[in-house]
């Protein structure tokens, strides 16, 4: 019988489900395959080495070794297990979201070195910073934008004239922003202020280096995660599961006051 190929590759647990009695199936987003599932035998007993390197948000390299429809985990060695994400159910939820972001967008075997990146910036992002919304909205435009899902920022889309700051509307089923001219009175949309269209354009075009250094008040930052939840949930066909978690276990914004409408302001820190 030829030896199984086996290969190494650092990952990132996206998930994991049982198998049977004592083995897991692992979700893993991998450097340079992309996802992929790889079953975890044994991982569910108590004297398991593997164990305490395939949880979920976990950064680990794994020799995997293909097997005849799945692979199988060798070997697996914690790179980063981020602590802090772990410890703060804050920070967990965010974490929980951003790999169920990448798990639902990506099919399995395509190749998504920029998202990898992406994923263990925003990982790291997530375990040092105060703010830990703004990492989660630019992944989720970074995502989109990677995937071929931009949303129009700059014009109308439908009379195609550059938007005005003023309130806009946003539309995820038409790909971006309406003007108020061309606001239909019987579709579900939702006023975005002009700081909104700022910052998401940011999200969209600039560097992290440049959005970290944005200060996003709490109306604004409700504002932006609504928006881009409704769009990644239009372009998904589906909810996302950890964005309820987030709700239920998000602490009171600091400053934050009943929704009032767009009245927001950026600040540059
Ligand atoms: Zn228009």
């Amino acid at each position: 019988m030829p030896r199984p190929r086996v290969s190494t590759t650092p990952a990132i647990v996206l998930r994991q489900r049982k198998l049977g009695d004592a083995d897991k199936i692992l979700t893993l987003f991998t450097a340079n395959r992309g996802k992929l599932e790889a079953v975890a035998k044994g991982v569910r007993r108590s004297r398991s080495k593997l164990a305490g390197h395939v949880e979920p948000l976990s950064h680990a390299t794994f020799q995997l070794a293909q097997g005849r429809s799945l692979f199988i985990v060798t070997q697996a060695e914690t790179v980063e297990s981020f602590t802090p994400i772990r410890d703060d159910l804050d920070r967990l939820s965010r974490g929980l979201y951003a790999c169920e972001i990448l798990d639902r967008f990506t099919e399995t075997g395509e190749e998504h070195f920029e998202l990898y990146r992406l994923l263990l910036d925003t990982l790291r992002r997530l375990s040092v910073r105060d703010d830990i919304d703004t990492p989660v909205r630019y992944l989720e435009m970074q995502t989109l934008d990677v995937l071929g899902y931009r949303p129009e920022l700059d014009e109308c889309v439908t009379c195609r004239k550059q938007l005005a700051a003023v309130t806009n509307y946003w539309t995820a089923a038409a790909g971006g922003v309406l003007c108020p001219n061309c606001r239909p009175g019987e579709l579900s949309v939702r006023p975005v202020s002009p700081n909104a269209i700022k910052v998401l354009r940011m999200l969209l075009h600039a560097r992290w280096s440049d959005v970290e250094r944005i200060t996003i008040d709490p109306d604004l930052a409700v504002e932006l995660e609504r928006a881009l939840l409704e769009y990644v949930r239009w372009v998904l066909e589906r909810d996302v599961r950890s964005a309820a978690f987030i709700d239920a276990v998000r602490r009171p914004r600091r400053g934050a006051r009943p929704p009032v409408g767009p009245v927001a302001r950026i600040a540059d820190a």
